[in-house]
């Protein structure tokens, strides 16, 4: 007997009384329990099951097999018994929340259907994520219209209805499904926005939703995955959005409506610091050279974080003055250096080949220039460099 789906017809309902039809061992220490009706929405359509109590046991999970709906509770199989009549009662709070995304899924889809020729080809709902996928790419322009059009259903406030067709009642009408189906059809109908073959509980009205928010557009099979909330989900991220920016204003002492004018400055005035920054650099390194003695051969010097094309630069301005290892070392971010060097009357690699060696440095090139990292201190490198030389 396929067990009574008193969600069905009572999607508001939040108790029920059930007999026991069977008791098995779930092998995690707890037991899967069919009763001969039940509320607990199982997974299925890509929405997650309902949670809950049966008989004072905690309901973790309800799943549909062949019209069965198991449920599986947190107790030995022997603390109930085949015949007991139990109370159930399911998590109201995230059902009806399941209930805001579910409806708000078929207003999105029928929108997309109707006015994108854009059809659904997958939906999660679960715990912590909503998404939808769609048959062809969508961009911002129309994820905001479909965003504004989906909120205008919600204002409108529509009823929802939710009701099994014979196949001989279907003529004439058009409704979107990803399967044929033999037997009766249950159609969740929205007038004039969408009419789907659908099992799950729905609100019965669209303001119920309250609001829809789209959180995140990704390319996905050729087509785009839209990430959205609805309801009290949607209310907590956009408040979390609200509390961030609110914040990040203070800190800049701005009003949150300025905020993009005011970290467009600050992107700014920092981009003119780094090229002030790597001017100074640059000029402080090669003031360094020119304290340099043209007599001496070996010419390595040692630099704050510098651009890769001024080191590079600063070498070959080194190896113009200087016939031995003409190296400038660049501290990195994690305490080492990348460095660049030339050997004009040597071979450059021999100087990397020596930082492997004695220092386990990375790094390689032409005869005329090499460069690496090396995690080594300054006192380190000098010592293995000047000893190679001697
Ligand atoms: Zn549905």
């Amino acid at each position: 007997m396929p067990t009574v789906k008193l969600y069905d017809e009572m999607p508001y309902e939040r108790n029920f009384r059930a007999s026991v039809l069977g008791i098995s061992d779930a092998g995690d220490g707890g037991c899967i329990v069919e009763l001969d009706r039940t509320l607990f929405f199982p997974e299925e359509g890509g929405q997650s099951s309902d949670i809950g109590f049966l008989g004072g046991y905690e309901v973790t999970h309800a799943a549909i097999k062949n019209d069965l709906i198991l449920h599986y509770i947190k107790c030995g199989p022997s603390d109930l018994n085949v015949g007991d009549e139990i109370e159930g009662s399911i998590d109201w709070e995230y059902r009806f929340s399941n209930m805001q995304n579910h409806t708000g899924e078929h207003i999105l889809s029928g929108l997309l259907h109707s006015r994108w020729d854009s059809e659904n080809t997958g939906f999660h709902l679960s715990d912590n994520i909503v998404t939808l996928d769609t048959s062809r790419e969508l961009d911002e322009n129309i994820t905001d219209e479909l965003e504004v059009a989906a909120n205008r259903v919600i204002y409108e406030n529509i009823p929802v209805s939710c009701r099994y067709f014979q196949k001989n009642e279907l003529e004439g009408i058009e409704y979107r499904s990803k399967k044929e189906f033999d037997s009766d059809i249950r159609l969740v109908t929205i007038p004039g926005v969408d009419v789907c073959a659908c099992c799950a509980p729905h609100v019965a009205r669209t303001g119920e939703i309250g609001i829809i928010t789209i959180i995140r557009t990704m390319r996905y099979k050729g087509g785009t995955r839209l990430t959205f909330l609805c309801g009290k989900r949607a209310y907590e991220y956009l408040l979390q959005v609200k509390k961030t920016a609110d914040n990040i204003a203070h800190m800049l002492s701005e009003n949150t409506g300025n905020l993009t004018g005011a970290v467009e400055r600050i992107l700014n005035e920092r981009d003119e610091l780094e090229v002030k920054l790597k001017n100074a650099a640059r000029r402080r390194l090669y003031d360094d050279i020119d304290r340099l003695s043209d007599d001496i051969k070996e010419a390595v010097l040692f630099t704050d974080k510098a651009d890769n094309l001024v080191q590079r630069d600063a070498v070959n301005y080194l190896a113009e003055r200087h016939s031995g290892i003409c190296a400038v070392f660049s501290s990195d971010d994690d305490g080492g250096y990348n460095y660049i060097c030339a050997y004009p009357e040597g071979d450059a690699r021999s100087v990397s080949k020596l930082l492997r060696d004695k220092l386990t440095a990375k790094g390689g090139g032409s005869k005329e220039m090499v460069q690496g990292n090396v995690k080594a201190s300054e006192e380190e490198i000098r010592q293995v460099l000047l000893k190679n030389t001697d």
